[in-house]
């Protein structure tokens, strides 16, 4: 499954249109909650009998199936396909069962979202150029696209075309935080493959390279932060004095600058996902087989010296795309625990004692190698890696 983002072209009338198709999908969404809500204060809740004799009150949640059901013949009143309100529906009894509690509404601020199915919308491409080859980002159409939901029709920018034998499963329309919309399309394709070169890596992520590879290679992180941050926090402060300034004299007008402060934040999140997805689908191209060191991301963005870099860096999300498009291509990406992966000799495989974070060089005193540190824990996981092929234990498996 292949998720493609286009975007929508939404000035004038086309983004008036989908902001009230939005709000009806809102409407939808609490309409769900509020029956929810009444299913639970009306104690319509299921007792059964435990063997032992005891009672156990089990909440009277509902499905997504009763909910579409209750919403039956409102999406034509709404301005939605009936597939929209159910997908909805699936979406609300998805999240509430994933989160076990109760929904936020979806109110003004809520981004715009309108999820459909398949079926519901027709895709049409105009004077693209002909998808060929290997998905590198390379062959980008400068076409037109069309998609027509509810009755309506859009257009988008066809930054690139699907493949002729792509299913499209779901898609949504989204908003982001600067109130663009972009089409998403979900599909599957088996023509969608990479040409992985033979041949395997090792990958040694860090906090202050985002990888470094066997290779001896090293990708730099992106480093958004110290190019944005100084300019959100000052918009921020701003902000908050306004805030504040507000508050004293009771006036409750709208704050300045909230708008420059999210096109920052979404300028940010935009730089990180172009450069991680550059990365990863130029590494899945080179090389079949991929090793990732384990790092725990999640212990590493809750300490408080490495956190602000990891998650600028976004090593999860680098992870996540490698594996995927390591699958998609019909190579593998292995995690690999990279337990003593610093301090053993890729060389003669002596194990030292501890190395400490601030040697970034040093020296085997058995074969007298030269090491960089990051380059000789990239080799070592690549050597781990090809020991974990032939004999498969328990480490963790993506692709085949
Ligand atoms: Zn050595």
């Amino acid at each position: 499954m292949t998720t493609w983002r286009f975007r929508i072209k939404d000035s004038g009338s086309a983004g008036r249109r989908l902001s009230a198709m939005a709000k009806s999908v809102n409407f939808c969404w609490n309409f769900f909650k509020e029956t929810q809500i009444t299913a639970l204060r009306r104690r319509s809740a299921k007792i059964i009998k435990i063997q032992d004799g005891s009672e156990k009150v089990i909440a009277n949640f509902l499905s997504a199936f009763e909910l579409s059901n209750l919403a039956a013949g409102a999406a034509k009143d709404l301005g939605l396909h009936s597939q929209t309100v159910q997908a909805v529906a699936e979406e609300y009894a998805r999240r509430r069962k994933q989160f076990k509690k109760l929904l936020r509404w979806r109110g003004q601020r809520a981004l715009g979202w309108i999820p459909f199915k398949a079926s519901a919308v027709k895709i049409s491409f105009a004077d693209v150029r002909v998808w060929t080859g290997p998905l590198s980002g390379k062959q980008r159409g400068r076409g037109r696209g069309c998609v027509s939901y509810a009755k309506k029709t859009f257009e988008f920018w066809a930054s690139r075309i699907l493949p002729d034998d792509a299913v499209i499963k779901t898609g949504s329309f989204c908003q982001d935080s600067q109130g663009r919309w972009y089409l998403n399309l979900t599909f599957e394709s088996s023509s969608l493959q990479y040409q992985s070169q033979e041949g395997a890596v090792g990958i040694d992520p860090g906090v202050k390279t985002l990888a470094t590879l066997s290779s001896g290679a090293k990708i730099d992180g992106p480093r958004l932060r110290e190019r944005y941050l100084v300019k959100i926090r000052r918009l921020e402060r701003t902000r908050l004095s306004a805030r504040r300034r507000q508050a004293r004299s009771r006036k409750f007008g709208p704050l300045p600058k909230r708008k420059r402060v999210a096109k920052l934040h979404a300028k940010v999140a935009n730089a990180r996902a172009d450069f991680l997805h550059k990365a990863s689908t130029r590494l899945v191209e080179e090389y079949r087989r991929i090793y990732i060191g384990n790092v725990p991301c999640k212990l590493m963005n809750r300490s408080r010296t490495m956190a602000a870099v990891s998650l600028d860096q976004g090593l999860g999300m680098f992870k996540t795309q490698v594996t995927y498009k390591a699958m998609r291509a019909g190579g593998q990406a292995m995690e690999i625990n990279e337990r003593d992966s610093t301090r053993t000799c890729s060389v003669c495989l002596t194990a030292h004692p501890r190395i400490g974070l601030q040697v970034r060089e040093w020296q085997c005193s058995v074969c007298a190698t030269v090491h960089d540190r990051d380059v000789n824990a990239a080799r070592n996981i690549l050597r781990l890696g090809r020991e974990a092929l032939t004999h498969p234990g328990d480490r963790k498996v993506a692709g085949a």
